[in-house]
């Protein structure tokens, strides 16, 4: 078992999966790689991050992700647009860090104002910088089982999973959630590891009745405690990516962010579970940083083989 706290509930341990533990020596990780990567190359990997608007919520984010690149020694990118942007000053910005050697890796701060389509911009980043892994080559690319950049919180997942040496291969595994953020690539990194995977979405028939048969149970519907006790296969892992904010009058006294899995339920029935706040929220950015590590590596490589 990796840095899980084993709680003990009526007689039944359950692991609480530490993610902001693992996070953090997913950091460490990354710090000492960069270093390495200096030291030997005198490259420092960059990461640029994209911003249109003034969204309150999206600075935040992409504050925490500068902070955290800074952190690890990493060289942070801070683009910013005015909400009224258009395709093409958006799609010019990406081009000229497309073009930048001091850039390794470019992530496009989704939602983008509403007169703008994410998905069309996303297509615009270089597959070699997408550090996001949504571009439609990476995407490809985890559909074919081959090499590529992978979207970050389902590999964070991963290393969840493995902290608590979960044996994923022939396992059964359900994820509710079928986005291309997070659901699909989600399913197809599970299956990449031998299980039989099941994807649910809101069309799902007997929801409960299909998470009951999982071994491996991974919530990201986005749906605030949905995963009840009757979804709950007793000895099973659940992993809740679900970050509701709770108005404060729903919260009362507790904190304001739920997951979509019923915690003191799933605490006295899973062999290992993840909280909200504290289980899947911190891999993100870690996953996002060693995603930028992978990206500075392949470049440099490919500039080696050139020279
Ligand atoms: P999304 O794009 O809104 O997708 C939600 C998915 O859940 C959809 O596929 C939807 O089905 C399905 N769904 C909704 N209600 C359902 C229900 N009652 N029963 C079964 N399926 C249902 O959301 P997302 O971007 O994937 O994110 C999902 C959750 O994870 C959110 O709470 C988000 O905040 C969280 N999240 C956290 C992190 C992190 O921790 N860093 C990262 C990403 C996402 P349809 O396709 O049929 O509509």
């Amino acid at each position: 078992m990796g840095p899980g706290r084993a709680v003990t509930i009526r007689g039944v341990a359950a692991t609480i999966i530490d993610g902001k533990a693992i996070a953090a020596r997913v950091r460490g990780e990354v710090a000492r790689e960069v270093a390495l990567l200096r030291e030997r190359s005198g490259r420092v990997p960059g990461l640029a991050t994209v911003l249109v608007g003034d969204d309150p919520g999206s600075a935040i984010y992409v504050a925490g992700k500068q902070r955290a690149s800074n952190e690890v020694g990493m060289r942070p990118f801070d683009e910013r647009l005015p909400a009224h942007a258009s395709a093409e000053q958006v799609a010019s910005t990406l081009e000229r860090l497309n073009g930048s050697p001091q850039v390794s890796g470019i992530l496009l701060q989704l939602p983008p104002p509403p007169h703008l389509d994410g998905p069309s911009l996303t297509e615009l980043i270089d597959p070699a910088k997408d550090v996001d892994g949504l571009t439609p080559v990476n995407a490809g690319r985890l559909a074919l089982g081959v090499p590529g950049l992978r979207p970050a919180t389902p590999l964070g997942v991963m290393e969840l999973l493995r902290s608590v040496d979960a044996p994923l291969e022939g396992a059964e595994a359900v994820v509710v959630g079928r986005s291309n953020l997070f659901g699909k690539p989600m399913a197809q990194l599970l299956l990449g590891a031998n299980a039989t995977v099941t994807t649910c979405h809101s069309r799902t028939r007997e929801l409960a009745a299909v998470c009951a048969r999982a071994d491996v149970l991974i919530a990201a519907a986005g749906r605030p405690r949905l995963i009840g006790r009757e979804f709950i296969k007793p000895g099973a892992i659940v992993i809740d990516v679900g970050m509701n904010r709770l108005t404060p009058e729903e919260a009362g006294t507790r904190s304001g962010l739920v997951g979509d899995v019923d915690f003191e339920a799933a605490r006295e029935l899973a062999a290992a579970l993840t909280p909200v706040p504290g289980g899947v929220g911190p891999m993100t950015i870690a996953l996002l940083l060693r995603n930028t590590l992978q990206a500075a590596r392949a470049q440099l490589e490919r500039e080696e083989r050139a020279a």
